[in-house]
């Protein structure tokens, strides 16, 4: 097997999509919908927002008008999901649901509880999270310990789940149980994908506080929690099978780069229009570099709309491009290191390069650490 990104310039619809995309983001900055400078994660979780973004009909973009989507393409979701985030717009309440939610439930849930859901998701009125990870179970999503048995109607769950990001403003979960011990032929069989109403009785969230004081990650525990046998993503058993598509869903998009990315307007404007050489260049290098990571997660996203499943290419995207992201605060640090500006964009700057700072250790972990990645994309070239 061979890794492909296939370079091809982006036509002129999408540049005018991107065009209309920031007219909407300047108008809703100017009309006071959102600032474009706040970096606290939780104003940027805006249900109101979500609703307008959906409206505009940037929510579900490639899913099949039949199901409420608007059958667009992925090139089409890249370039308006880019925009979004360079522009800094408050997405987070139905960015998991746009991004992966949403195509798992077109995929695997039951026809009546699809036809519920996914209509609402378009038009940004739920807010969706991910319940794979626990405590001995990271990378290894298939040592999951938290588990469900069957009774009747339904299913009760136990256990907890770990790292659940905005759990506690969130509608609903995907979360994955074992229902069945491994096989002794398959130590993947066994775990089974779970829709869950974040109201239930029995489900306590409890907050996580990164170093920043920030509340973002949550422990969810599961203390007999009923959940109806019709909110069963799938087959019993055979979640291994559908995660992997999620996590390629949510490995293949620029916000794998794109959360830093404030910190580089902040850094010109700190320049201002007549940097030194050395400044020049650290600001050149990393721009070409942002180009090219642009260009492959284009690629990727052409490559879903030829029907492929870029799994490799999204990991290749994901390990480097994260790892450009902390080369990049780094550089910025080194840059400004020796400039003599005190002026206010100084201050702005330097107020994003602690946020970024704080920030970039979690990038190249969330979403599939760089070492598992690699590991991917050896397998992808017959390495190992
Ligand atoms: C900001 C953030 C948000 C997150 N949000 C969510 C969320 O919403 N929902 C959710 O379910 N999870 C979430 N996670 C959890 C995330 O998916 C896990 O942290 C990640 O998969 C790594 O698992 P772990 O922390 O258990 O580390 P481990 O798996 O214990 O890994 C520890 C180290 O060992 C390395 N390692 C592990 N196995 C191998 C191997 N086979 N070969 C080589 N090296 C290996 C890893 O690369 C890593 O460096 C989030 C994490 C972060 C940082």
């Amino acid at each position: 097997m061979s890794i492909r990104f296939d370079p091809a310039p982006e036509s002129a619809a999408i540049a005018c999509l991107r065009a209309e995309v920031r007219a909407f983001l300047d108008h809703e900055s100017e009309a006071g919908g959102f600032d474009p400078l706040n970096l606290d994660p939780e104003t940027r979780f805006d249900r109101a927002f979500s609703a307008k973004v959906g409206a505009r009909g940037w929510i579900g973009m490639t899913w099949p008008k039949e199901l409420g989507g608007h059958g667009r393409s992925y090139a089409e979701r890249y370039a308006v999901t880019e925009e979004l985030l360079a522009g800094n717009a408050p997405i987070r309440a139905h960015f998991v649901a746009d991004r992966q939610s949403g195509p798992m439930l077109i995929k695997y849930a039951q026809p009546h509880v699809r036809d519920e859901l996914v209509p609402k998701i378009v038009a940004g009125e739920l807010a969706f999270c991910i319940g794979m990870s626990e405590a001995d179970s990271g990378s290894d999503l298939f040592a999951a310990r938290a588990k469900a048995v069957a009774c009747d109607g339904g299913w009760r769950l136990s256990g907890s789940k770990l790292w659940t990001t905005l759990a506690h403003r969130c509608d609903w979960m995907i979360g994955i149980f074992r229902t069945a011990p491994a096989t002794s032929d398959n130590r993947r069989h066994g775990l089974t994908q779970f829709l869950i109403d974040m109201g239930r009785s029995g489900i306590s969230v409890r907050p996580i506080l990164f170093p920043s004081g920030e509340h973002d990650f949550n422990e969810v525990v599961f203390d007999d929690v009923f959940v109806p046998d019709d909110h069963v993503l799938g087959s019993p058993d055979e979640a291994w099978r559908q995660a992997t598509s999620e996590l390629a869903f949510e490995r293949s998009g620029p916000e794998r780069f794109l959360e830093t990315y404030p910190l580089m307007p902040a850094l010109i404007d700190v320049l201002s229009s007549s940097p030194d050489q050395r400044s020049a260049e650290g600001l050149g290098r990393m721009t070409a570099q942002l180009h090219v990571f642009r260009h492959m997660a284009m690629a990727v996203a052409r490559g879903m709309d030829e029907g492929s499943e870029p799994v490799a290419e999204a990991s290749v995207v994901k390990a480097a491009a994260t790892r450009w992201e902390q080369a990049m605060v780094a550089e910025a640090r080194r840059i400004t290191s020796l400039i003599d500006n005190d002026g206010p964009d100084r201050e702005r700057f330097d107020d994003v390069l602690q946020h970024m700072t704080a920030l970039t250790p979690k990038v190249t972990i969330q979403g599939g650490t760089v070492e598992i990645l690699h590991s991917i994309v050896a397998r992808a070239l017959g390495l190992r």
